[in-house]
């Protein structure tokens, strides 16, 4: 089968033939159709300090995916052959107080596939039963894709209540998008999207119905001014990994105010924490979805008008993968889609 491969410690990847996994009895064999390429995928592509300590080689990458069921392994019985899913890419552990507890997500052992054991850019991708989601016919392939990091934005978004409030996203990446489609999408009042790329705001402005600001241009300060947001945004979604983003989130938040941080600071970040403290500031921190949750609210949300379809800028055949790999790197895109079939 045809894959992408990181073939050895060094930037770039290999597109090989490699030979079609096995699947154990409690697995599944998934065709798989449409992938996303994720901003893990760069970071694996580019070599960088992170992947060189992370990602063992050889490995095939990707995460993000959709297809249909071809094989069923002998103790499965609730999946059958044809159907479409798409499904968790974190593979969990059953020995931990967390897990046993069902709070999947808390797992200290948790694997990722395309990280630590063999993805998703392949034509078949062998998956626990456990971590595979069934596709509603009205999700098709291209966003089936993209729920990976739809649901890194629902989770963030999701963690706290937003009904009525006030929310500032710091990075509008496709992940920020998306959470700003999310916070509308339930309820929240202004949403304000900041981010130092003109290309990326304008894109958010596409997608939802949030106001976005550049930072590098505007003030976010006369910005909150004119909507009326005299004491600050309620809740702050941190999606940029940026230190100066989340400096921002911090002024600008109500006292008392609630911060989900998903962003990956690339080294270790200063904080203030005088003012986190005398501002009474709550910080949450997000990894992945809280697993299959996450997943029912997010397909139940797309099938009741959440609709984040422009996110992605990009449809590729999976022959053009480094042009995919090369326009998501240089930051102008919002989510690319390589398809694997013919
Ligand atoms: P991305 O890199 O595409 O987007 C980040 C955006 O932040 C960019 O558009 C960048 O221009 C913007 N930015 C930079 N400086 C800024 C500033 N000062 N103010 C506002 N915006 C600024 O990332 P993504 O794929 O959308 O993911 C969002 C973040 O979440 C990244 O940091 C990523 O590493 C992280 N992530 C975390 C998890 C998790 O499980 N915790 C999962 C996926 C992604
Ligand atoms: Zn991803």
């Amino acid at each position: 089968m045809k894959s992408l491969v990181k073939d050895k410690p060094a930037p770039g990847l290999a597109f090989l033939d490699q030979p079609v996994p096995q699947i154990k009895p409690d697995e599944v064999l998934i065709k798989i159709n449409k992938t996303g390429i994720c901003g893990t995928d760069i970071h694996i592509y580019a070599w960088d300090e992170w992947a060189a300590s992370t990602v063992p080689t050889p490995m095939i990458i990707g995460h993000e995916y959709a297809g249909e069921i071809v094989e069923i392994g002998s103790n499965v019985h609730h999946l059958s052959v044809g159907q479409r899913v798409s499904g968790e890419g974190h593979v969990i552990g059953h020995k931990s107080r967390a897990s046993r507890g069902g709070r999947f997500h808390l797992d200290p052992d948790t694997k990722g596939i395309g990280v630590n054991m063999p993805g998703a850019f392949a034509q078949y991708l062998a998956l626990p039963a456990f971590n595979a989601i069934p596709l509603p016919d009205a999700i098709d392939d291209e966003i089936g894709a993209i729920l990976d990091p739809l649901g890194n934005a629902v989770h963030t978004a999701l963690s706290f209540d937003l009904v009525g409030e006030d929310v500032l996203i710091t990075g509008a990446g496709p992940i920020g998008i998306m959470a700003g489609a999310v916070a509308r999408h339930v309820g929240a009042r202004h949403v304000v999207i900041t981010d130092v790329n003109p290309v990326r705001l304008q894109l958010a402005a596409q997608v939802a119905d949030v106001v976005p600001v550049d930072v590098a241009r505007e003030d976010l300060r006369s910005v909150m001014d004119r909507l009326g947001l005299k004491e600050g945004f309620d809740v702050g979604l941190e999606m940029s990994g940026s230190a100066a983003a989340f400096e921002q989130m911090i002024d600008s938040l109500v006292m008392g105010g609630k911060i989900a941080m998903l962003g990956i600071p690339p080294q270790k970040m200063p904080v203030d924490w005088t003012r986190i403290v005398f501002r009474m500031l709550t910080i949450k921190g997000i990894y992945g979805r809280e697993m299959f949750e996450t997943w029912h609210k997010m397909l139940a949300m797309l099938e009741s008008g959440l609709d984040v379809r422009k996110v992605i800028t990009h449809r590729l055949p999976v022959s053009d993968y480094l042009q995919g790999f090369e326009t998501m790197q240089n930051g102008n895109s919002g989510k690319i889609v390589l398809d694997w079939r013919g």
